[in-house]
């Protein structure tokens, strides 16, 4: 299981979804404010972090 992070166009609502990652991009994803379709993947934060030392 992973948690993927989304951006509804439609509202701009962010939220997270838990997905097997078989299951992830087979799904449609819609948005649980507005149901709306047009719902952007986020990158997640977890993996973007990197460590800096300066
Ligand atoms: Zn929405």
């Amino acid at each position: 299981m992973a948690t993927y992070e989304y951006l509804c166009e439609g509202c701009k609502h962010q939220f997270s979804l838990v997905q097997r990652i078989s299951e992830h991009g087979k799904k449609k994803v819609t948005c649980p404010k507005c149901k709306g379709t047009k719902v952007k993947q986020q990158i997640s934060l977890f993996q973007v972090k990197t460590s800096r030392k300066s």
